[in-house]
């Protein structure tokens, strides 16, 4: 057990931006848990069941939101990604500093329910950026790609729901600015509550 609660913060980007190669590096250096999600989308090559995803069937996965397993979910591109809810919350009870790897439509229903969460949205210098990534990584057809454009732009116009919006210019600068936000939202009032109430009591306030 740590002797700081842990936080949960939602990691969202447009695809492509290279918010796998940002999280992956997140937790490597500086020990934050990722949270595994289940998703009906086949795995890509080299992608591993339980490391990079839960893979489900729709039937297993409409399941596991009948039997409320999940924080949230959402479709994006005809398929259903959700995150384990017990997992997360054990993460932060045992003081662990959990980032949730998700898009926009699921962020904004964590938070609703946790409105401590913070939300960060990492962006490219500019959108021809995007494709760009997309055609070389080589996952996606051309039409996959024109489609995840096309949520990228929509997306586009509800950044403002968001807490934070960081730069992936300099791959470095992108990480280090990330993990500050990070070390500050252990400090803003919501993440304090119970150390402010200690202290109220100690006043008896
Ligand atoms: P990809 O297919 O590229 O791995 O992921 C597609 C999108 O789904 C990305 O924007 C990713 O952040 C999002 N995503 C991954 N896991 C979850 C999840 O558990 N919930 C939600 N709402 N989105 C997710």
């Amino acid at each position: 057990m740590k002797d700081r609660k842990g936080i949960m913060a939602i990691l969202s980007g447009f695809s492509g931006v290279g918010k796998g190669t940002i999280v992956g590096e997140l937790v490597k250096r500086y020990g934050y848990v990722i949270s595994i999600s289940a998703t009906t989308r086949l795995p890509r090559d080299g992608e591993k069941e339980g490391v990079n995803y839960f893979y489900k069937t729709t039937e297993e996965f409409e399941d596991m939101i009948k039997k409320e397993e999940l924080m949230e979910y959402a479709k994006y591109v005809d398929n259903y990604y959700g995150t384990p809810k017990d997992y997360v919350l054990k993460q932060i009870e045992n003081g662990n500093d959990v980032l949730l790897e998700i898009e926009m439509q699921g962020a904004l229903k964590v938070k609703e329910r946790f409105p401590e969460v913070a939300l960060i949205f990492i962006v490219p210098p500019k959108v021809a950026d995007l494709r760009e990534r997309l055609l070389k990584r080589g996952t996606e057809d051309a039409e996959m790609i024109d489609t995840r454009m096309a949520r990228s732009k929509e997306e586009c116009k509800y950044l403002s729901h968001y807490d934070y919006v960081v730069v992936n210019d300099d791959l470095e600068e992108c990480i280090r600015q990330i993990h500050e936000i990070l070390e500050a939202v252990h400090n803003t009032k919501d993440n304090q509550k119970e150390h402010i109430q200690r202290l109220q009591e100690q006043f008896n306030i």
